[in-house]
């Protein structure tokens, strides 16, 4: 069994907020997802090392098919 020295896990995980990717349209791979009125503003609170998120709105319509 290997030891695992350095343990980097973080006692409590940091969090911030970001945006929904389907706030710039140009760049989200979910844009048929997006709100029709325009991009999303939702904000997601996500661990530090997510890049890319996208809201519950956006899922829940992706989702659904609709
Ligand atoms: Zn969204």
């Amino acid at each position: 069994m290997r030891k695992s020295k350095t343990t980097k896990r973080r006692t409590a995980a940091q969090y911030k907020n970001l945006k929904c990717q389907n706030s710039d349209l140009e760049t989200s791979k979910y844009v048929k997802f997006a709100p029709l009125d325009g991009p999303c503003t939702e904000v997601v609170n996500v661990p530090d090392e997510v890049t890319r998120v996208l809201c519950y709105r956006c899922t829940s319509r992706s989702a659904s098919g609709k």
